[in-house]
């Protein structure tokens, strides 16, 4: 899981020490990427799965331009969530054919957008048809679209559901026959389905379930379709280990059911392409995040490290404000990775509620005031999925290095 070196007492990130980055960037705390780890990341998964397969990447999970540009060079295409997101996508050099935008609640302002660019729209919602129909004429260009389908299942064992059951994502698949058919009758420029069952799974075995359970639903709806399939996006939901006991995912017998359903995919969607879309896989275990040990104190008996970073640039390690049982992400201490833990302590952060904590009772290494405390897999969901403006403390520097 910790793919990055040490050498004595530091840790390494892109071949320097992690103490002379600190120094160089003048600023902790911070979130640094790791491009190579990018890369060994997207080519090892190239490598496991099926040729064919296409990856994208879910921007969410690390919109920051230089992450973005990185990816749009390792991937096959990229998916956005906003209008927001797209246009990051596209300064960044991504291109349209192969970008799709998903999301409930999409404004007129972002479908349009979405048809200007020429980007695929995944349609969730009635509501989105004439809207698209409407900017298709006025820009004189076709509405790509796919439908995003809210399945009649979910991805088990998912840290996050988002399908099966009432979601407000993606369009019932009982309705998608219906909204099939207001398509076509609208002239929009049908191009397949998208199936996104849930996130955040380090099971092979549900992921694969999911995978053919989609690939059988797409397939049933594909008969009332107004064209062939031509993308199919099976969602991706892979997972990554953050807590004590969690293993990786085994990609063998997902690449081998991936295998199983393109073989199919020949036969029944000729036309088809297999897309996942994946964000926290590909990005997550190449950032860390780094503050700085302020103070060490003692409270009756127990240690307190007090960092200059924690749940406003962190929420994820933080515990999400408390609502769910609390884990320790994996923690270390950047300029002390050749000494022995041999106390257990808090890692906590400067904002004035008990929430603001990065480890609780870890084994550390002796720490001191102006040590690096290095939070690893960190490279997704980090500084824009919390909330910085919370009590008004600095915000962090995010590096690709
Ligand atoms: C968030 C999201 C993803 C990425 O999820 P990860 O767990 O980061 O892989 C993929 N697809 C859709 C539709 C999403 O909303």
């Amino acid at each position: 899981m910790l793919q990055f070196r040490t050498e004595g007492p530091d840790l390494i990130v892109a071949g320097q020490p992690l103490r002379a980055l600190a120094a160089s960037l003048g600023q902790t705390p911070f979130y640094v990427y790791d491009r190579a780890l990018l890369q060994q990341r997207s080519q090892a998964l190239r490598a496991a799965l099926p040729a064919g397969i296409q990856v994208h990447y879910a921007m969410k999970a690390n919109p920051l331009p230089a992450v973005v540009a990185c990816m749009v060079g390792l991937v096959d295409g990229i998916d956005v969530a906003s209008a927001g997101e797209m246009r990051v996508a596209l300064a960044q050099g991504a291109d349209p054919q192969h970008m799709s935008f998903a999301g409930p609640g999409k404004r007129a302002e972002e479908l349009r957008a979405a048809v200007e660019a020429g980007v695929l729209v995944n349609v969730e919602s009635f509501r989105e048809l004439p809207l698209l129909a409407q900017a298709s004429q006025a820009l004189g260009r076709p509405a790509r679209v796919a439908v995003r389908v809210n399945p009649d299942f979910e991805l088990k064992g998912s840290g996050m559901r988002m399908g099966g059951g009432p979601k407000q994502f993606g369009v019932d698949a009982e309705e998608v026959p219906r909204l099939l058919g207001e398509m076509g009758r609208l002239g929009l420029q049908f191009e397949g389905f998208h199936l996104f069952a849930g996130s955040q799974n380090l099971r092979a075995e549900a992921i694969g379930e999911a995978q053919r359970l989609s690939y059988e639903l797409a397939l049933r709806l594909a008969a009332d379709a107004p064209a062939p399939v031509r993308h199919l996006n099976l969602g991706g939901g892979f997972g990554i280990p953050y807590f004590p006991g969690e293993q990786p995912l085994d990609l063998a017998p997902v690449a081998a059911n991936l295998a199983e359903l393109q073989e199919r995919a020949g036969r029944d969607m000729p036309e088809a392409h297999l897309v996942l879309e994946l964000g926290r896989y590909l990005v997550g275990e190449a950032g860390l995040y780094v503050a700085r040990v302020l103070d060490r104190k003692v409270s009756r008996g127990q240690v307190f490290l007090v960092t200059d970073g924690g749940l406003h640039h962190h929420l994820a390690a933080s515990g999400n404000f408390g609502q769910v049982i609390r884990k320790n992400y994996p923690v270390a201490i950047g300029n002390r990775m050749d000494e022995p833990a041999t106390e257990s302590v808090h890692v906590v952060g400067p904002l004035c509620t008990p929430l603001d904590l990065l480890a609780e009772r870890m084994s550390l290494p002796a720490a001191q005031e102006g040590d690096l405390v290095v939070v690893y897999q960190s490279g997704a969901y980090g500084a824009s999925a919390s909330p910085q403006g919370f009590l008004g403390h600095p915000g962090c520097l995010e590096v690709l290095v």
